[in-house]
Formats: C-alpha cells, structure tokens, sequence
C-alpha cells in the first residue's frame, strides 16, 4: 500500500481495451510496458478495476467475489521468475452483488472460491497500478454466449464508470499464435495490418456495430479463436453508450500475428503511442501451447 493516494475519482472513468501480448510484459521494459504506466499515472484513483480477460473464457457469466483473489500463472514454458509473480491486490465482493443487481434480467454468479487474477489482468495491472493498492474483480467471458451478448452486458455495466469504476478489458485484436513469425519482432502481416486497421476504424467510427468486423475477410485468421477478441467487444459496447467512439491510443505488432493496439474511452487527450519490442514468446514451446 503506498503512503500517498490520489484521490478516488468522483466523475465518469475512461475505460480501456489493452493488447496484452505476451506475459513476459509484466517484468520487460518497453515501449508498450511505458505507455501502461503513463496511463496509470494520468488516472484518477478508482475504487476498483473490473476486467475483462482473455484468459477466464467459461461456460458461464461470472464476477469474483473474494476479499483477497489469488495471482493465477495460467501460462506455459515461461521461466521461473514469471511464476513467481504475486499481484496481491484486494477483490471488493460487495461489488458482484452490484453488478447482478445493474445487469438483471443477465444472471451473473458470484465466484468466491475459483478464479481470482489471471495473467491477462496482472501483466497490465503491475504496470498500470505497480503498488497493487486499486481492488481488482474479474467478470467471466461467458463462452456458451453469441458474440451480440457480449456488447449488450457492456452496455449494461457502462454506469459503473459513474461509480469509480474503471473497466478495463484484455486481448488482443490479432491473436493467431499458430502463425507467429520470429523474424517478425515488431511487424504485422498484411492481414494483421488489414484487421487491425479495420477495428481502428470501426471503434473511433461506430463502435456500436463492431460485429460488422465478422464480415471482413481477414476475420477467420485475425481471430482463429474468439477468447482474445471478444473483450473488445466490451470496450466497444461501453463507447457506444455514450462516447459513441474509441480511440487507438497504443498501436503496435508482435511476432507478425498479433497485435498490440489499446483502445481508450474518453480519452480525448490522450496521443497515440507507436508501440516496439513487446516482450516475446518461449522458443522451446509451441507456441499456440504457452496460453498466452
Ligand atoms: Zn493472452
């Protein structure tokens, strides 16, 4: 807990859409690892971070509810010393009876013994808030669902922002791990450039049609697995409250088949950041088997 604490925001927070990238971010310096601490330092304390991660993909909607969320090290073929991260944040239980009462008719369940905080969400959250003193609670990304309900439970949640509430969502817009390219360390693909510039595109021009991104002929090898590009979905359904715009506020590639975009929700006065050396993968390890 640090001595000197902003005080807790009492207007509406922006939220965010990180490209996470490899774990290995949460102990490398770069220039995306930067770019997180500036945005932790511009914002105002919250009461607590809600994410979205990547990372906890089940087949039901669910938010922790634990006092104290264990660190999960839900990766693999990564040296010891990532293992060995702790993010001891506290949870903030009473906030799951908050948002099952925000989001009714949608059953939400409160999960007080089975997940906590995945890598998805500390290998931001040690950068944006390094003293791990800003609660953090996980909601589920509920696989059984269609992608449409995703935007519609982000509609739902979007008055948390009016409540100290900052949302935060983790993937990556491109996240194809069966084609990274080592000679690639900060290129995309064309089709990753393509895809990329697609969501760029239609976040700052309509977020709220951010499913029209299905159409487009790089989907299919852009997002081979829906678990990292559904969180933007939840970014794009909070601007389309009431921003009705998201800006790319980090824009970056890794490895060739990923991307590292952020995306920021009223963050007019934000500049975007070129983004280079994002942490890498394990060589001795498929790479499609480190859950990354
Ligand atoms: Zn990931």
């Amino acid at each position: 807990m640090s001595a000197v604490q902003q005080p807790v925001s009492s207007s509406k927070l922006p939220a965010f859409f990180f490209g996470h990238g490899s774990p290995m971010n949460a102990l490398e310096d770069n220039d995306y690892t930067r770019a997180w601490q500036a945005i932790g330092k511009a914002l105002p304390r919250p009461r607590a971070v809600l994410v979205i991660s990547a990372h906890w993909y089940v087949g039901a909607t669910a938010v922790t509810a634990m006092a104290q969320p264990r660190t999960i090290h839900d990766f693999y073929g990564f040296p010891q010393e990532l293992f060995d991260v702790e993010y001891p944040a506290p949870g903030l239980p009473e906030l799951a009876g908050e948002i099952s009462e925000l989001v009714k008719p949608t059953w939400v369940g409160a999960d007080v013994d089975q997940w906590g905080i995945d890598h998805g969400t500390w290998s931001v959250l040690t950068h944006l808030f390094p003293d791990a003193d800003v609660p953090v609670v996980q909601l589920s990304i509920n696989a059984l669902k269609p992608l449409e309900y995703h935007v519609e439970l982000a509609q739902k949640l979007s008055t948390l922002r009016d409540k100290g509430i900052l949302i935060l969502a983790s993937g990556n817009v491109v996240h194809n791990l069966k084609l990274v390219d080592w000679k690639a360390q900060n290129s995309g693909t064309d089709w990753t450039q393509r895809f990329d510039e697609a969501a760029i595109r239609q976040m700052a021009e309509n977020p709220s049609d951010i499913l029209k991104l299905l159409e487009h002929p790089d989907y299919n090898l852009a997002v081979p697995t829906p678990d990292h590009f559904i969180p933007l979905l939840y970014t794009a359904g909070l601007a389309s409250v009431e921003e009705g715009k998201a800006k790319a506020i980090i824009e970056g590639y890794s490895l060739g088949s990923l991307s590292m975009t952020c995306f920021g929700v009223g963050t007019d006065d934000f500049s975007c950041v070129k983004g280079m050396n994002c942490a890498t993968l394990p060589r001795d390890v498929p790479s499609d088997k480190t859950n990354t």
